[in-house]
C-alpha cells in the first residue's frame, strides 16, 4: 500500500494516523538536495514516518531535518523517539519550543493536566532530544538549502511558541495549527470539508490569531499545508481562521460566568458550529462527536483564556 501522496515533484503528504485515526494529522516529506520532515505527530506515529522514508528509498540515517511547528504532543511528541531512529536528523524549532524538546518534563506535566490519565495511552513515550541536535530559528530567520530557502515566522495565537514555514518556491506555508484545522471527509465522514480554529489550552489568544493571519496574508502564499489535514487554498483558510477565532472568542465572552464548566461551553460550541455549518448549506445530520476531542479542547482553551484575562485585568 502506498503511504505517500505526492503533492508536487518534491513534496509528499502521508497520514500519521494520529491516535489511529485517518485524516487527522499529516506528515510532510520534502525531498531534493536534502530530506526534511515537517511535524512528527506523537510517538506511535514514528513507524509511519519510517515506512514513508522507506517507500521513497531514504534510509532513516539520511533524514536531514525535522521541522517542528510547535511542541504540542500531536506535532512533536514523537520527535525524541524519531531522534533515536534517525541518528543524523537535526530538529528545528522556535526558540521557546526548543527548550521543551531538550527537556520535555514541563511539556509532559502540562499535557497530563489537559489529558489526565489517558495521556500515555494517547501519546506514548516522550523522550528528550540531545541539545546539539536542536536548531533554533527566530522570527524571519531562514534555512538555506542548495535548492530552496525556507523562512520561519513566529505565528502565535494557537500556541505562543508556534512558528510557520514559508516556502516561497512553492508559494506555500507549512502552518502547523496556526491557520486552523481542516476537517476532511476521511476524519469526519461528512461529505464536505471546512476549517475551524483550534483554541486548545493554554495559549489561545484571538488577538494573536488575527495578527498572525495578517502577517501570513502578506506573504502571498497560495497554499496552506495544515498539519490537520492536508493542503487548502490560502486566502480562504486564513479568512476562516481569523473569522472562526473571533466568533469562538465572542461566544465565550458572551456566555462566560465564573461557575461555567468546560462541558457547558463545549455544548454551546457544538451548537454554534452545527448552526454555522447549516447556515453554509450543509444539511446532513451533523453528529458533532465526529469532531472528536477537539470541541472539548477548544472549550477548555476558551475557558482558560477567559479566566486568564480576568485574572490579569
Ligand atoms: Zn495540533
Amino acid at each position: 500500500m502506498n503511504l505517500l501522496r505526492p503533492l508536487d515533484d518534491t513534496l509528499y503528504l502521508f497520514d500519521l494516523m494520529e491516535q489511529g485515526l485517518p485524516g487527522r494529522s499529516s506528515g510532510y516529506l520534502l525531498v531534493g538536495s536534502k530530506t526534511l520532515l515537517v511535524d512528527t505527530g506523537s510517538s506511535p506515529s514514528h513507524t509511519r514516518i519510517l515506512a514513508a522514508l522507506d517507500e521513497i528509498g531514504i534510509a532513516p540515517s539520511a533524514l536531514d531535518y525535522c521541522i517542528l511547528t510547535h511542541v504540542h504532543l500531536d506535532h512533536a511528541g514523537g520527535a525524541g523517539l524519531l531522534a533515536q531512529a534517525c541518528p543524523n536528523t537535526l530538529f528545528i524549532a522556535q526558540e521557546r519550543a526548543a527548550r521543551h524538546l531538550i527537556d520535555p518534563s514541563r511539556l509532559i506535566a502540562g499535557a497530563r493536566s489537559v489529558y489526565g490519565d489517558t495521556m500515555e495511552a494517547l501519546f506514548g513515550a516522550i523522550l528528550p532530544i540531545p541539545e546539539d541536535r536542536v536548531l533554533i530559528r527566530r522570527h524571519g530567520e531562514q534555512l538555506q538549502l542548495p535548492d530552496r530557502t525556507l523562512t520561519f515566522y513566529d505565528t502565535p495565537g494557537h500556541a505562543r511558541h508556534h512558528f510557520s514555514i514559508h516556502d516561497p518556491a512553492r508559494a506555500a506555508i507549512f502552518a502547523g495549527d496556526a491557520v486552523g484545522i481542516r476537517y476532511v471527509t476521511e476524519f469526519t465522514g461528512w461529505d464536505f470539508e471546512f476549517i475551524l480554529p483550534s483554541t486548545s489550552p493554554t495559549d489561545f489568544d484571538p488577538d494573536a490569531v488575527a495578527t498572525t493571519v495578517s502577517l501570513l496574508q502578506t506573504l502571498g502564499a497560495e497554499t496552506i499545508y495544515h498539519t490537520h489535514f492536508g493542503p487548502s487554498p490560502a486566502a480562504a483558510a486564513l479568512a476562516a481562521t481569523k473569522e472562526g477565532a473571533r466568533a469562538f472568542a465572542e461566544l465565550a465572552d458572551a456566555l462566560y460566568d465564573e461557575e461555567m464548566t468546560w462541558e457547558e461551553l463545549a455544548m454551546s460550541l457544538q451548537g454554534f458550529i452545527g448552526a454555522d455549518l447549516r447556515r453554509q448549506g450543509y444539511t446532513d445530520p451533523l453528529d458533532m462527536d465526529r469532531l472528536g476531542i477537539d470541541v472539548e479542547l477548544d472549550a477548555k482553551g476558551l475557558l482558560y483564556w477567559q479566566r486568564m484575562k480576568r485574572t490579569l485585568s
